[in-house]
């Protein structure tokens, strides 16, 4: 393993791989490690649903997943790995009231910057999935422009890709603690050693709370566990991701015919926990069969889970903290970081490189929680 490094990333996940490609790519920064404590994919990286959107109800997540939803179009050409990019746009549904007026807002927001959503009649909505029982369904929204990737290879891609230009992955290897003086790093202590450097990305996920908390930085983010599960692979029949936001309900059909799909649990403890359990199937299946209920028939083939990076404000955390130079943030994505992660990548490493000052990185501070300056996002799925 390298002893010195300009950057250490610690999280070899989809965040902290595209900022060590970015690095890498956009400003010659080759002699990064990457540190990551298990296998690649081990983390919420290979255990998502994969769905990429711009409907959401800030301008500037919105802004920010035009941005990204390019660059996944452009990655399997650019990195020379197919994802399974698949445009076939997501269909929001809602049952109530607030949830209805919540969700004109957002489309008002998303047209003013550009996207094609349009709100749905539920009459409309089974237009595009006509299996879908619209009984309680308020209105929808759709945006042909939301996509499906599966994630491993979008993970690898950026692993292959970093390594080719001289970014050491070490995978097993965990980061245990730090060498400071004052406010500033000047190691980073894994079990396979030290590597000297002033300059160290928290790209943990769900476990970046307990790696902040070595350098004596609290993070609020609570890890949250949700789980997930495909089918056996059906004919292709469903083009949208199909999301309800009245319960967290999600389902997509994967270029490998699965159907996979989710259901927020709010009774499931906060913790670290990647267990699946008997009592989300009942959940989630209860949930699927009364939006679609052809799918009653459908068998379930396997199921899995990992944690959700949950903040208070639903918004993340990302830049430098006060407390310690040079000690960057990219945590707390909730349920949509993997979508993130190539815009977000990318203006990490223009911030850690030119230290180019980010209006973004300034309101996604630490700090404002600190100030009470509590950001919100109305469009989250779980
Ligand atoms: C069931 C489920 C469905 C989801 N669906 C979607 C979706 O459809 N679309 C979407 O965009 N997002 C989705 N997400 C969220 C998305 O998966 C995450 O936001 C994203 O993967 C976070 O990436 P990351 O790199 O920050 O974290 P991770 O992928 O969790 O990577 C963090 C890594 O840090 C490593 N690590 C931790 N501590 C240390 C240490 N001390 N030393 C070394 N390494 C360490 C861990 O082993 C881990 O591999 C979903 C998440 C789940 C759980």
């Amino acid at each position: 393993m390298r002893d010195r490094a300009s950057v250490v990333i610690v999280g070899g996940g989809i965040m902290g791989l595209s900022v060590a490609w970015h690095l890498a790519k956009d400003h010659g920064i080759t002699d990064t490690v990457v540190v990551e404590k298990g296998y690649l994919c081990g983390g919420a990286s290979g255990r998502n649903g994969g769905g990429v959107r711009a409907q959401f109800g800030s301008e500037e997540n919105i802004r920010l997943m035009q941005e990204s939803i390019r660059m996944c179009r452009d990655f399997a050409a650019e990195m020379k790995i197919n994802v399974w990019f698949r445009q076939g746009g997501y269909l929001f549904l809602v049952r109530n009231e607030p949830a209805r007026k919540n969700l004109e807002k957002s489309v008002r927001v998303q047209n003013e910057c550009g996207l094609a959503t349009r709100l749905l009649e539920p009459k409309e909505a089974k237009r595009i999935v006509p299996e879908l029982d619209i009984e309680g369904v308020l209105l929808a929204s759709y945006n042909p422009d939301d996509a499906v990737v599966f994630p491993w290879p979008f993970v690898w891609g950026y692993a292959e890709c970093a390594q080719k230009l001289g970014v050491d992955i070490e995978t097993f290897t965990e980061v245990t603690g730090f060498e400071t003086r004052g406010a500033r790093i000047e190691g980073v202590v894994t079990n396979k050693g030290r590597i000297r450097t002033n300059r160290v990305v928290n790209a943990c996920g769900a476990w970046s709370p307990e790696l902040a908390a070595l350098l004596d930085v609290e993070l609020p983010n609570r890890p949250h566990r949700h789980e997930i599960c495909s089918t056996e692979p059906l004919k292709p029949w469903l083009k949208p991701l199909v999301a309800d936001l009245s319960n967290g309900l999600y389902f997509s059909q994967s270029m490998r015919g699965e159907i996979v799909g989710g259901i927020s649990n709010e009774d499931v403890p906060e913790g670290l926990d990647m267990g699946s359990s008997h009592r989300f199937l009942a959940l989630y299946a209860r949930a699927l069969t009364r939006t679609v209920p052809l799918l009653g028939r459908v068998k379930v083939l396997r199921q899995w889970a990992g944690c959700y990076d949950l903040t208070p404000d639903a918004n993340p955390i990302v830049g430098e903290v006060d407390a310690i130079e040079h000690f960057y943030q990219a945590s707390g994505f909730m349920g949509h970081g993997f979508m993130m992660a190539p815009v977000m990548g990318k203006l990490l490493a223009q911030h850690i490189a030119e230290g180019t000052k980010l209006p973004l990185f300034d309101r996604w501070n630490l700090r404002r929680f600190a100030e009470g300056k509590l950001l919100s996002e109305s469009m989250i799925i779980g």
